[in-house]
């Protein structure tokens, strides 16, 4: 040990997100942005802007945006919970909830997150292997355990869960508080969300964001939905940690996108049109796809390793996802960019695979 005090410190092996390469001639398909341009709200915002406000701090509840989410869902404001993106409200959430010597449990294959917040604040953890199809096995969710994280549609696989079997999740598991992290909802069919469960569940709590079918994943905005008693104990936490967390540009920006109704909807539905005929063009080129439900598609191919692939895409300025991890180490992970990013993606795969 290089130092007298190394045994007494909090140590953790961090998430490492997707690369952020500098050159803006890449295209970037390794971390699931929205290849469109953010909602005209944003720039006239900035523009009519009063900086004077900046001097002061901001409102710790982020009222503003609460109440504008609220009335956007249709829920009362003591129904939501904002945060720093949805890491922040995901990190908080594990902090307040999954305090039970029982395990949390999750599948092994999902947001490689959970587990690192999971070490770092000493939560015990299992994970559940995915069936074969790399579905969740929601029958193994209904034993006793410490609390339950699913991802919805799962990351990285970009599969749905049907609505009823996390309803019998959240019904066998009534005394600890199941999170439903929905980053991609937008993008699965209508009628997938678990938001219009809460009004019946105070053990279910919903997680969305700004950052993928928004296209503000710099603003860094995320959200909670639950019962006022969860997100009443969820504020507590946050305010015994850490106040001002939204900023003032954060709280304004997030609050005018969302009247821009008609311009998000546009972005997801051009996003979930491209990804079904770029979904098609891989199976022409000999890939395997799981049916996706987000803005991204995971697929493997049935000659070529998925590391040389990506391999060989980054020498060509091509950026897409690649998990050096058991069970999904032959996989590649492709956000869905715009039609003329996926053609040059076909294109690069056309040629290398020939
Ligand atoms: C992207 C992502 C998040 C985090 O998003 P933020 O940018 O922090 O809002 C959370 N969960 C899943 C499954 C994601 O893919």
């Amino acid at each position: 040990m290089a130092y007298k005090w190394e045994s007494n410190i909090r140590k953790v092996v961090p998430y490492v997100p997707g690369e952020q390469p500098k050159d803006k001639n890449i295209i970037k398909l390794n971390t699931n942005e929205n290849p469109y341009p953010p909602s005209k709200k944003v720039s006239e915002m900035v523009e009519n802007a009063d900086f004077d406000i900046l001097k002061k701090y901001p409102d710790a509840t982020a009222g503003e945006l609460v109440e504008k989410l609220a009335e956007f869902h249709g829920l009362d404001k003591s129904q939501v919970f904002v945060g720093v993106g949805s890491d922040d409200v995901l990190g908080m959430s594990f902090m307040t909830f999954f305090n039970s010597d029982k395990k949390v449990i999750f599948p092994d294959i999902t947001y490689s997150f959970y587990p690192v917040w999971c070490d770092l604040l000493k939560i015990p953890y299992e994970t559940i292997p995915l069936k074969e199809d790399f579905t969740i096995d929601y029958e193994e969710y209904l034993g006793e355990c410490g609390g339950v994280v699913i991802a919805n549609p799962n990351a990285p696989t970009g599969i749905l869960l049907d609505k009823e079997k996390i309803i019998k999740i959240i019904e066998a598991n009534p005394e600890v508080i199941v999170i439903v992290d929905e980053a991609y909802i937008d993008f699965a069919p209508e009628g997938s969300s678990c938001l219009d469960l809460i009004d019946r569940y105070d053990n279910l709590l919903v997680v969305r964001t700004y950052s993928k079918s928004r296209s503000l994943a710099g603003i860094r905005i995320g959200y909670a939905m639950g019962n006022p008693a969860l997100i009443k104990y969820l504020n507590d936490v946050k305010y015994s940690y850490n106040s001002y967390t939204m900023n003032v540009p954060s709280i304004k920006i997030g609050s005018a996108v969302i009247d821009d109704d008609e311009y998000f909807k546009g972005t997801i539905s051009k996003v979930v049109k491209t990804r079904e005929w770029f979904t098609e063009e891989l199976g022409k080129l000999g890939f395997f796809v799981l049916p996706s439900s987000t803005n991204f598609v995971f697929a493997s191919h049935k000659d070529k390793a998925a590391k040389d692939i990506f391999q060989e895409g980054k020498n060509r300025g091509i950026y897409i996802r690649y998990f050096n991890q058991p069970r999904i180490d032959n996989f590649l992970r492709i956000t869905i960019g715009t039609d003329e990013e996926m053609k040059k993606l076909v294109e690069f795969l056309t040629d290398y695979l020939k």
